[in-house]
């Protein structure tokens, strides 16, 4: 199971929107996928339809409590996408997970064993840097990091990436960057084109081609709890992100001849 942390400490720069319609882009092509949701929000667990009523055991009981993957995955209406939901009692896991033992470690150990049954897990973090957002960079192998085509885009990146050069120097040598992914991105504002220019000037190759555009079809999309990929799969938001999830598989399945070709 290839375990992607989707990560940002910025507030409504799309994490959710991009954990939700790539989960479901993957999906479509036969991936097993367990979305994990991470944040007290729950967004991303409304967004796909899960009832407070169906979150009768959470993200709260895998860091917490110490229940069993297998207990607490709900299924959703789209084939192959598992969710872990989340409910409000994960804000005070910031706090209570301090006590506790191994306190960064609990979502590994709480993923480990369960590789088989899923093909990707995708985590879909809170904005913040604390103990929640770490857990998910202990667990995961890479981040996907979505940045919001406005003025200050890159202000608090280099936190971002602190906290990354930390996890990786104490905990989890192998994790990398799968990809920046730029968001709301609106072709008609000379700002955000020239933000986009900017990002891709200072980050190179690690942000994705694709560019995922402003399009309201994405944000009406929660409410109806579905994925702008069901609600309206042929908006321009819906197919950025089914190019986004095909370069993302690009980058985490690579072609075997690239792969040989830089082995030679
Ligand atoms: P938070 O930090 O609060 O968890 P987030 O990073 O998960 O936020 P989202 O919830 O995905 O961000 O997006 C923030 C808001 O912007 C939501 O209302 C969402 O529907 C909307 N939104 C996200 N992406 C787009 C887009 N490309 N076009 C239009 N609206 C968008
Ligand atoms: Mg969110």
């Amino acid at each position: 199971m290839k375990c992607i942390a989707i990560a940002n400490q910025k507030g409504g720069v799309g994490k959710t929107t991009t954990a939700i319609n790539v989960g479901t882009a993957l999906a479509a092509t036969g991936k097993r996928v367990l979305l994990i949701d991470m944040d007290p929000q729950g967004n991303c667990s409304t967004g796909l339809g899960i009832n407070r009523a169906e979150r009768t055991r959470s993200t709260y009981d895998l860091l917490i409590n110490g229940a069993l993957l297998s207990d607490v995955v709900v299924s959703t209406r789209v084939p192959r996408l598992d969710i872990v939901p989340a409910t409000v009692d994960l804000s005070g896991a910031e706090i209570e997970l301090v006590e506790l033992d191994e306190r960064t470690h609990r979502l590994k150990f709480a993923l480990e064993g369960a590789s088989g049954n899923w093909d990707v897990a995708l985590i879909d973090c809170p904005p913040s840097l604390g103990l929640l957002t770490m857990n998910a960079m202990v667990a995961a192998e890479s981040l996907l990091v979505p940045l919001q085509c406005e003025f200050f885009a890159l202000e608090g990146l280099s936190q971002l990436l602190n906290t990354v050069e930390r996890i990786r120097s104490r905990f989890n040598p192998g994790l990398t960057i799968l990809g920046v992914a730029l968001t709301m991105y609106d072709r008609r504002n000379r700002l955000t084109d020239q933000v986009a220019q900017d990002v891709r000037a200072v980050l190179g190759k690690v942000v994705f081609d694709t560019v995922i555009p402003r399009n309201v079809r994405l944000s009406e999309a929660p409410s109806h709890g579905l994925p702008a990929l069901i609600y309206d799969y042929r908006c321009p938001g819906s197919e950025a992100y089914i190019a986004l999830a095909r370069e993302l598989i690009g980058r985490l399945d690579p072609p075997r001849s690239t792969t040989s070709a830089q082995a030679a």
